[in-house]
């Protein structure tokens, strides 16, 4: 017989986690206890050591669901001879911070009653249970309890405080329930906020749906405007109002069968979308569909999703058909969750509201996930992932901040063992933005009891990100931010020894204050060196050149044709002043800097085919030219040397036989297959080569480049193919999602090796 001590560190209260190990203890006939804890639970069990194995299994594996297990510590301690297995009551210590529960999508057993004419919740869009529901966007502080969330307004009837009392419900202390006679409501307004009576307001919503009508709709984490995807007026309507170009809509489906008419998904894809998490999921698009052709134009995948809550799940089943289901916001700007806001600012983009009267705390999105080989990767992490933090192998000993980046940003708190990374919090390039960032660091600062003792932000001195760095009076680290990409990929996997990593997106600011975005670097991750670098060329106007990928083909042209660029018939496209004026800036090198950003040469690559001259919405180039690339064999190829001690990747041999290529008439497709697989390849040399100065053998591929389904699965193949170790996030966006990891981890690193 032996006696342990397991230590359970995670969300694990209120989803019926103690009655579920009391019945486990007795399966296996152990003694002892279960109790409550300030970060999870604790179990003392004693028997023989077979049972004890097999039940550490077993919980783990039959963890009911809603529990998250981040850590399990396991002690032995000499016998005690526990007469029985007990609940004990819970240990009464404050904590100061706990690990909060994260959204999630109705269980199946609630959508049962959901629909079923008998049960007292039919058609009840809030119904939800232990397993289910709203959780992170609807807490107010922490523990996790009724009062504390915005559920508070809703005393529990009888009737439900009964299912709260009974261990034997799926509802025991579950701490979001409710009904109809105690819950939240919804309501219809017309677009001037006026209250519209009906007998059920998710009916008659869908029904003005159906009707071609816009409406916002409060859901879980914040507003989405909806309308009919199948019709491409209203698709053009609803892009007009919102201001919103060409950039894909995501799609909410009435359930499976209409995924499959409409994409083509894995077994892996459908376990994805069916899950907890129920993520908007891009599946490869099918021909001929029904979708309108504006919903996700030039773009090999529809952003799809199934109906993930009480309301979405009665709103789809009454329209019968594919919904857009966008946030509810203005361009780049954060998603509205609050009704005088959307009253005062959606007005003119919707013709109905439908609303319902429980407080949404903080906004959450929706999350966008994508698949490479198989495995899903988080390409927007918010709902149902936040704010479930990484565990990291040791505790930190001082509390760390990082602001993470401008783009895609998001923020990171570091202590002891655990890294919370925020949900997305758009683009901060404006004000809504910036305030809504500070808001969500109040909102972290209060759950998780976090005042910061160091601050880490990118390097980019113009960065907001920046300028809210400066306002902590603590210490303060600039960290590069390719170097942050490849560190946030390794503080996924705990990887802390030495890699090879390549960073390859849009822009970031340099080490030498050049544009860097094409960067190989070797090292650990929190002490990486630069080892190479895409040959850099002028990017013409500056930041100017990012929303014009036909002034990045120029400069590329230029660099290798001179004058002779103007024979080629791409030159046509443009007029000879916008010509002559991008000529000068070239010869005079005025506002033009130096960059090495990949991305830029996936836009001018774009360019050079005549898929897209400008970009409406970030990587719109690069997205055309992957939608026209298909899985062959044929490629071109950078020229990879050494110059100064930097593997250079050179890019000039590509871009030319791109233009013969095209005076050949040569099919873009092939083109832009040819291309894809060259950048793989140079990725594969250049590995190969580090390889055999260092020995080094595990590869990190991070930033927005490798979002590229197409590039990214090659290279990976490339990669295992010549025997690397590559690692590829999953849990973190590749893109500037992930920064803010990725430079706590750097900080982390240092600090814990300075302590030793
Ligand atoms: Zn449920
Ligand atoms: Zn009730
Ligand atoms: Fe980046």
């Amino acid at each position: 017989m032996i006696r342990k001590q397991i230590q359970i560190f995670g969300c694990v209260q209120g989803v019926g986690f103690r009655p579920f190990i009391f019945r486990a203890a007795q399966k296996f006939n152990l003694k002892g206890y279960v109790r409550n804890t300030r970060y999870g639970a604790e179990i003392m069990a004693e028997g023989e050591e077979e049972n004890l194995q097999s039940f550490l299994h077993y919980i783990q594996k039959e963890l009911p669901p809603g529990g998250i297990i981040l850590e399990l510590r396991v002690r032995e301690h000499p016998l005690a001879f526990y007469p029985s297995f007990q609940i004990k009551k819970s240990l009464d210590t404050q904590p100061d911070y706990t690990v909060l529960p994260p959204d999630s999508a109705m269980c199946p057993e609630c959508e049962r009653e959901l629909f079923s004419e008998e049960n007292r919740r039919f058609m009840y869009p809030f119904t939800n249970c232990t397993a289910c529901g709203a959780r992170f966007s609807i807490i107010l502080k922490h523990p996790y309890d009724r009062p504390n969330t915005s559920m508070k307004e809703f005393p529990l009837c009888e009737d439900c405080l009964k299912e709260y009392q009974n261990p034997a419900s799926r509802r025991f202390h579950a701490q979001t329930i409710s009904c109809p006679n105690c819950g939240p409501v919804f309501k219809l307004y017309d677009n001037r906020g006026r209250p519209i009576l009906t007998e059920d307001a998710v009916k008659a919503a869908a029904l003005l749906i159906k009707e071609g009508k816009i409406l916002a709709i409060k859901g879980m984490g914040g507003f989405h405007l909806a309308c009919s995807a199948l019709d491409e007026n209203i698709v053009e309507k609803l892009r007009q109002r919102k201001k919103r170009e060409r950039k894909p809509f995501a799609i909410m489906v009435p359930d499976v069968e209409w995924l499959k008419r409409i994409c083509i998904i894995s077994r892996k894809e459908e376990e994805i979308i069916r899950g907890r998490i129920s993520p908007i999921l891009l599946l490869k698009k099918k021909y001929h569909t029904p979708i309108a052709s504006n919903v996700a134009p030039d773009n090999r995948y529809f952003g799809v999703m199934l109906p993930y809550s009480g309301v979405h799940k009665l709103l789809l089943k009454e329209a019968g058909i594919p919904l857009i289901m966008t946030s509810g916001n203005f361009s780049e700007e954060p998603i509205i969750y609050r009704e005088e806001e959307a009253f005062s600012r959606l007005h003119q983009v919707v013709d109905f509201y439908l609303i319902h009267n429980r407080e949404i705390v903080t906004p959450v999105d929706d999350s966008i996930v994508t698949t490479v080989k198989g495995q899903p990767v988080v390409l927007r992490r918010a709902r149902g992932y936040v704010p479930v933090p990484f565990v990291l192998k040791s505790s930190s000993p001082i509390k760390i901040f990082a602001t993470g980046a401008d783009l895609k940003s998001t923020f990171c708190m570091l202590r002891e063992n655990y890294a919370f990374l925020s949900q997305h919090l758009g683009d901060l390039q404006n004000l809504p933005s910036i305030e809504r960032y500070r808001k969500v660091y109040q909102h972290f600062h209060k759950l998780l009891n976090f005042t910061p003792d160091l601050v880490v932000h990118d390097l980019h001195p113009d960065y907001i990100s920046t300028k809210i760095a400066s306002e902590f009076e603590c210490p303060k680290i600039a960290l590069q931010h390719h170097k942050a990409h490849i560190a946030a990929v390794a503080a996924e996997f705990g990887i802390e020894e030495k890699v090879i990593g390549f960073s390859f997106d849009g822009t970031g600011y340099g080490e030498d204050g050049t544009i860097w975005g094409g960067e190989i670097f070797t090292g650990e991750p929190h002490k990486l060196k630069r080892a190479g670098t895409l040959k850099p060329f002028l990017l013409l106007s500056s930041e100017g050149a990012v929303k014009e990928p036909w002034r990045v083909a120029f400069s590329l042209l230029m660099e290798i044709l001179g004058k002779d660029l103007y024979k080629i018939h791409w030159a046509k496209n443009f007029s000879d002043e916008k010509l002559s004026f991008l000529e000068n800036l070239f010869v005079k090198k005025i506002n033009s800097p130096l960059c090495s950003s990949m991305g830029r040469l996936f836009d001018a690559v774009s360019s050079l085919l005549n898929l897209k001259h400008h970009n409406s919405f970030e990587a719109e180039a690069a997205m055309a030219l992957e939608n026209i690339a298909v899985e062959k064999e044929d490629q071109y190829q950078f020229e990879i040397y050494e110059k100064d001690g930097l593997l250079i990747m050179d890019w000039r041999k590509v871009i030319l036989s791109v233009v013969e290529d095209l005076k050949k008439k040569k099919d873009p497709s092939l083109i832009s297959t040819k291309f894809h697989n060259a950048v793989a390849h140079a990725v594969a040399e250049a590995a190969k080569r580090i390889r055999t100065e260092t020995g080094l053998n595990k590869v990190i591929l991070s930033g927005g480049v490798f979002q590229n389904k197409i590039l990214t699965e090659k290279t990976l193949s490339l990669l295992e193919e010549n025997d690397f170790q590559p690692f590829f996030p999953s849990q973190i966006p590749p893109n500037d999602g992930g920064i803010s990891l990725g430079q706590a981890y750097i900080a982390y690193l240092n600090v814990r090796e300075e302590k030793e």
